[in-house]
């Protein structure tokens, strides 16, 4: 069999047993032979009338029937790319996605000069890490609940070079005393009962990285109510949530306390991402956050 044929034949049973259109199992099919095989795709393209050797089509044939069992292309790989650099991914993190992309334009578009900024649910550690990346003024802290989580955050934050602290923490619980100009937050925001749950990737991720109490709000109302107190005046708040969520955070935001609300959108015309700012009183002309301890 060629190259073009095994392909040909792992996409179509891709499309048929996972549900893909036929140009996603395609470009899966693709993606899963190159790492398998260790050649770039371009390669499959110009080698497609190849034999594969008996080895190579067993390994392929491996790989196809893991992805066959619907777990995630990320863990098979172990990696995903985020904001135009590759974490590496595990069963412990969730999966980074594009709609979080927007959670990082909303970040580097408001965080202060110097700023220290908090990542509450580092995961694979992509927000905190792109942030200081792109940002490299920004003091990062990120925190999460999960010690397996943090490992693999650390381990890409040292293989990127991205200095961030990385803390063991339940959401605020080990930073008492402390204040940022930003916090940033991809809290599990998944109701519990969502059908989506029990669907692709999510099977296979976290369960508490996803879901979050019956509506899916518990994790972004506690961020919400605690979050003032960790943060200085002017300070922001950024969460990532569900699309039919936008309403209720405004308002929880709104509730307690905080101003300048606004609400990004994904490519998809999906609500995204909230923020505020919390204690910004324009006629004391205060000074933008984050200049301190300079
Ligand atoms: N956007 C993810 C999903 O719907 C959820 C991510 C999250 O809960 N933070 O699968």
């Amino acid at each position: 069999m060629t190259v073009a044929a095994r392909l040909a034949d792992a996409a179509g049973r891709l499309a048929a047993q996972l549900g893909l259109s036929q140009g996603e199992a395609r470009l899966e099919a693709r993606i899963l032979a190159s790492h398998v095989l260790m050649v770039e795709t371009v390669w499959l393209l110009a080698h497609d009338t190849d034999t594969l050797g008996t080895a190579q089509a067993a390994a392929l044939e491996a790989i196809v029937c893991r992805r066959l069992t619907g777990e995630p292309v990320a863990y098979i790989l172990g990696a995903r790319e985020f904001y135009g650099r590759w974490f590496r991914v595990g069963p412990a993190t969730l999966i980074p996605r594009p709609e979080t992309e927007h959670l990082i334009d909303a970040a580097l578009a408001r965080a202060p000069v110097n700023a220290r900024v908090l990542d509450i649910g580092a995961g694979s550690g992509c927000i905190a890490i792109s942030l200081k990346l792109e940002r490299p003024d920004l003091r990062l802290t990120s925190v999460d609940i999960s010690p397996a989580a943090l490992a693999v955050a650390r381990d890409n934050g040292a293989r990127l070079c991205a200095e961030v602290e990385w803390l063991e923490s339940d959401l605020f619980d080990t930073l008492a005393g402390r204040t940022f100009g930003l916090i940033v937050a991809n809290p599990p925001y998944v109701a519990e009962a969502d059908p989506h749950l029990t669907l692709g990737d999510c099977r296979f991720e976290p369960y508490a990285a996803l879901a979050s109490g019956p509506d899916g709000l518990d994790a972004i109302r506690a961020i919400i109510r605690q979050a003032p107190a960790y943060l200085l005046a002017g300070g922001w708040l950024l969460l990532e949530h569900g699309w039919d969520q936008g309403t209720a955070v405004a308002r929880l935001l709104a509730e307690a306390g905080f101003g300048d609300l606004f609400m990004d959108r994904d490519l998809a015309g999906q609500a995204r991402v909230s923020g505020g700012r919390y204690g910004y009183e324009p006629e004391k002309n205060q000074e933008p956050v984050g200049l301190e301890g300079l």
